[in-house]
């Protein structure tokens, strides 16, 4: 029988996720003696237009990016968004709360009129074509990128937790960041990092995405206990937060 072929494709982003597959060190090994990697930019040469499964990272910025992420998606018969760039957007989609003209501005000084510097609305991959699983974060956990890919390759569905990163944070007998002023973003967040930044005393920011349906209420709770306001949480969403849940709703 053949292997699975995958395509390893980026689009807006600090590649930093796919460094992640590379630093899969002793594992990629493993991986690679049951699939055939047949494009992957940042690691070979060669190009394919024949996969499986495409692995895709960034965000979407240009007509021409949705023109490529479309070829992608025909081509391929799974494809797996690649952290929260593909994902969610992710920092990326920072750039959609400010007037763009201003954007390119400051980040090109006097080329900011150059047709090729110019970038649209920043959209994460669904918001284009249809994407079959999601690893989260900021940058992804290499152990949660070779479950998935393991469970494909044995025909599985992965579980990616639709639990917020608080269930992780108190079985692991943290104390809760909000008691120490904190604006934490764990309530609302999606586990399945261990609840990795309160374990060291900092704030969850956000990095997986939110919860499909997080518990406005519960969070409302927690903000109205500490003294705080619904503002003071929005703000803290702003990072990873933009388009992805409404905190007034
Ligand atoms: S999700 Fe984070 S680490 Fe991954 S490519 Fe985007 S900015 Fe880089
Ligand atoms: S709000 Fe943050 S610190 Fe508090 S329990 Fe939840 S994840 Fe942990
Ligand atoms: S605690 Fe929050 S910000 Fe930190 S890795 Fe987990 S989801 Fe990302």
């Amino acid at each position: 029988m053949s292997k699975p072929r995958i395509g390893i494709f980026d689009f807006a982003c600090c590649e930093g996720c796919q460094l992640q597959i590379v630093n899969l060190e002793e594992e990629i090994l493993d991986l690679t003696g049951v699939v055939d990697v047949v494009e992957w930019r940042e690691a070979m040469s060669e190009q394919s237009h024949e996969y499986d499964i495409a692995i895709v990272e960034g965000s979407i910025t240009r007509p021409e990016d949705e023109e490529r992420l479309w070829i992608i998606r025909s081509r391929a018969k799974i494809l797996i968004a690649l952290g929260a760039c593909a994902t969610t957007g992710g920092l990326n989609k920072l750039k959609n709360n400010f007037d763009f003209q201003d954007v390119r501005e400051y980040v090109y000084g006097k080329y900011a009129d150059m047709p090729h510097l110019f970038t649209d609305t920043v959209k994460a991959l669904d918001e284009v074509v249809k994407v079959d699983y999601k690893i989260h974060g900021c940058p992804v956990d290499r152990k949660e990128l070779t479950y998935v890919i393991r469970c494909l390759l044995m025909g599985k569905k992965p579980e990616i937790p639709e639990y917020p990163v608080c269930v992780e944070c108190k079985a692991k007998g943290n104390q809760c960041l909000w008691e120490t002023g904190q604006v934490c973003l764990g309530p609302i967040t999606r586990a399945g990092c261990g609840a990795r930044c309160p374990s060291f005393g900092f704030r969850c920011f956000g990095c997986r995405g939110y919860v499909d349906e997080p518990n406005i209420d519960a969070a409302r709770d927690v903000i109205e206990k500490y003294g705080l306001n619904i503002e003071d949480l929005k703000s803290k969403m702003v990072l990873f937060g933009s388009k992805q849940v409404h905190a007034n709703e």
